[in-house]
């Protein structure tokens, strides 16, 4: 018996690839039955594949071999596996592909597919999986194929919800005749039929039929479809068309009067998690959130790179939870090295006192910070992590010998973010954070930024150059007088992801060190490997006099942060009690054991699963996905630093026009994007794409098509 080999591509079914896949599997020495399941799939639609794929597995004989190639990152060094389930094998990329299938037939056996290196023309369905398929049928034993893997890569399904008129889902596929196929499972039949009408986009469908042939000749009708949820149709026409719908399109149940206590409800808890969010707007205070407008989400678990809210539905965490998760949520050895330390003592002061794990904790990071930080002073948060290297650096010179205490200014760059706290944003930049508290607290001197937009043709030498000139002149004119100039290091986010031209950072250690003024580098955004190498100022080969990490601190577990200083710093500050020379400063929860035990951890995970080296993949992964983003209508300017990047949206591409900012567009991009199964984060009108350094390949490329989804969605209307 001859064995059987599907064939799924999005290359189109006339093309010379599918004859090419065709032809490798031809020239097995017993050739296989070949079926072509799909070829004019949208390209690249890893879900609407998934789907079928989920579909035709059912269908075919034991044994039979299905050959999936869909893919945005064929021939780009994608992981591809051999995988059975069930009694049916797949080759195919692990993109997720395969989430419908595994949800139907149980995951038996999976392998990671060697792939040699690849020239440029290599395309891996072709030159990889082809003629593996060949040997598979040859008679090659699966086991030696490659390593096992233990889980296969997921995409993320949105999942209906209840609302207070209702289930609220969505258009999840349109399949070849134009019907809607919903994320609303079959088990919500019986509601439906006692609701007597689904609304799809803003439309009512009133008819509800137990099969299409009861259905009236061209009137759109809802029923429980044969891939076991609720689908909307139109005989004889095309319910896409005829209601102009596509995926992402809302379809709601509004049935709560008739049916409060629903099964969907009672399994998500949904009254609870309605209780919930009703006392979340009532009580919880967000943070830079108009809570007039507010929203709410609830997450309530994390796995790895995802967020998972009251009601199940899951979401990639692309901005790390706030730019601070590293090696993503839930990560065995931080969980253990956590609940290891609360077993031994979860708090105690280090006010005059210690603790072992605080101890290893410092010593490692002055081992993996850039020459001369040697002392290490624990505080809260990014804020008071620089508001104690500005009380350091105005008490040094009162103290240093001989005092300068006439050095009481600071340098600080334009657009620059160090916290919410006084001292904070005195030495910040960004207006519309800090504009109205300017009375409570002092200005500093400012330094334009030369990551902002530069004038037409002007280079990035020349930008920092220029930069670099006007802070001579600054501190020629203010000699003297200034105790420190502080600056987020390479890039400052918080600005808008502004990246600095190369050497500016160099030449700004050069010019403070001559005229004896204190570096403060804020890394609490960019520390821990966000832009490549474990701290930014590594780059540049930059050892400042201070450094402030939090954030990544603690790979985003527990509020932690650390003002690193040097021995020169140090000094001033030692003498008896009655020379007064003591820091005043602290917090309660400084150098927590909790903290540094998920702290020391990371540091052993950066190590152990070695991050930074694989890093360069991921930043090159999203660097693809930024040049089509780029080419979108409503993209302006994309600039990337490590696996950080910022994506300008403005009215007009060729002007660079902004939208007016009452428009909120990065705003409802971010919101959008949820619906795609992606949380983000937006600076203005710039969306912010900023994961956990530990995200997958595919993981990377479901969430640059939602940032791509949202945007389109809040820019093309
Ligand atoms: N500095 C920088 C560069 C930051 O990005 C932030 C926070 N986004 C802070 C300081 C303040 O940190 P926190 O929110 O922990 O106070």
């Amino acid at each position: 018996m001859p064995r059987t080999v599907t064939l799924t591509t999005d290359f189109g079914s006339g093309s010379d690839y599918v004859a090419q896949l065709k032809a490798v599997l031809l020239g097995a020495a017993a050739p296989p039955t070949i079926v072509d399941i799909a070829h004019d799939l949208p390209a690249h639609d890893i879900r609407a594949a998934a789907r079928l794929v989920g579909q035709a597995c059912l269908g075919f004989p034991p044994g039979t071999l299905h050959l999936v190639v869909v893919d945005p990152g064929v021939g780009t060094g994608r992981p591809l596996v051999w995988a059975r389930l069930g009694d049916q094998e797949f080759l195919c990329p692990d993109n997720g592909v395969l989430t419908a299938a595994r949800g139907r037939l149980p995951l038996a056996e999976a392998r990671a597919i060697a792939v040699p290196a690849a020239a440029a023309a290599t395309f891996h369905g072709r030159d990889v999986l082809a003629p593996l398929a060949v040997r598979l049928i040859d008679g090659l034993a699966p086991a030696t194929i490659g390593p096992p893997v233990a889980a296969l890569v997921e995409l993320c399904w949105p999942q209906p919800h209840e609302s207070s008129t209702g289930i609220v889902g969505e258009v999840v596929h349109v399949d070849a005749f134009g019907n809607l196929v919903t994320n609303l499972p079959a088990g919500l039949g019986p509601r439906l039929e006692a609701a007597g009408r689904i609304r799809v986009g803003g439309q009512d469908v009133t008819t509800i039929v137990r099969t299409y042939g009861d259905a009236p000749p061209g009137t759109p009708v809802a029923l429980v479809g044969s891939q076991g949820c609720i689908e909307v149709a139109v005989v004889e026409g095309r319910a896409d068309h005829r209601l102009a719908a596509g995926p992402g399109t809302v379809v709601a149940i509004d049935d709560r009067a008739a049916a409060p206590a629903s099964a969907l409800q009672s399994a998500a808890g949904g009254g609870a998690a309605d209780r919930l969010r009703q006392w979340d707007r009532e009580h919880v205070w967000h943070a830079f959130t108009q809570m007039q407008e507010y929203e709410p989400l609830l997450i309530e678990r994390g796995e790895g790179s995802w967020l998972v809210d009251t009601e199940g539905r899951r979401y990639l965490d692309g901005s790390a939870s706030m730019w601070c998760n590293v090696h993503g949520h839930r990560h065995p050895r931080l969980d253990a090295a956590l609940a290891a330390q609360a077993a031994k003592v979860a708090h105690t002061t280090n006010l005059g006192l210690s603790n072992p794990t605080t101890v290893e904790f410092a010593r490692r990071l002055v081992e993996i910070a850039p020459a001369g930080l040697e002392k290490v002073f624990f505080t809260g948060d990014g804020s008071s992590a620089c508001e104690a290297a500005l009380k350091m650096a105005f008490q040094f010179w009162l103290q240093a010998a001989p005092p300068q205490p006439a050095r009481t200014r600071f340098i600080a760059i334009g657009d620059a973010y160090h916290g919410d706290t006084l001292g904070a944003i005195g030495v910040g930049g960004v207006d519309r954070f800090t504009a109205m508290f300017a009375p409570l607290t002092f200005e500093a001197l400012r330094l334009p930024s030369p990551g902002g937009p530069r004038p037409h043709g002007e280079t990035p030498a020349a930008a920092a150059a220029g930069a670099l000139a006007a802070l001579e002149r600054l501190l020629e004119e203010y000699r003297g007088t200034v105790a420190a100039l502080i600056m987020e290091p390479i890039v400052q986010v918080a600005g808008g992801v502004l990246v600095h031209p190369p050497g500016f950072l160099r030449g700004v250690r050069e010019i403070t060190r001559a005229h004896d003024v204190l570096l403060i580098l804020d890394e609490v955004a960019v520390g821990f490997g966000r832009t490549g190498t474990m701290f930014a100022c590594e780059q540049e080969g930059v050892a400042p006099d201070f450094l402030c990490l939090a954030k990544g601190l603690t790979a985003g577990y527990l509020p932690a942060a650390a003002t690193l200083a040097t021995a020169r710093v140090w000094n001033a500050f030692l003498g008896s009690h009655a020379d007064r020379r003591t820091f005043f400063h602290g917090h309660t929860y400084g150098g927590n054991p909790l903290a540094a035990a998920v702290g020391l951890e990371s540091l052993a995970v950066f190590r152990d699963e070695r991050v930074l080296e694989r890093l360069p993949a991921a930043i090159d992964r999203l660097r693809g996905h930024l040049v089509g983003l780029a080419a979108l209508d409503h993209v302006g300017d994309v600039r990337q630093c490590g696996l950080l990047a910022g994506i300008d949206l403005v009215a007009d591409k060729a002007s660079r026009r902004p939208y007016p900012w009452q428009e909120n567009r990065g705003t409802r991009a971010c919101l959008a994007a949820r619906r795609h199964g992606a949380i983000l984060r937006q600076l203005g009108d710039a969306v912010v794409i900023m994961p956990p350094l530990c995200i997958a390949p595919a993981e990377l490329d479901l969430l640059c098509a939602a940032a791509e989804a949202g945007i389109r969605a809040a820019t093309e209307q």
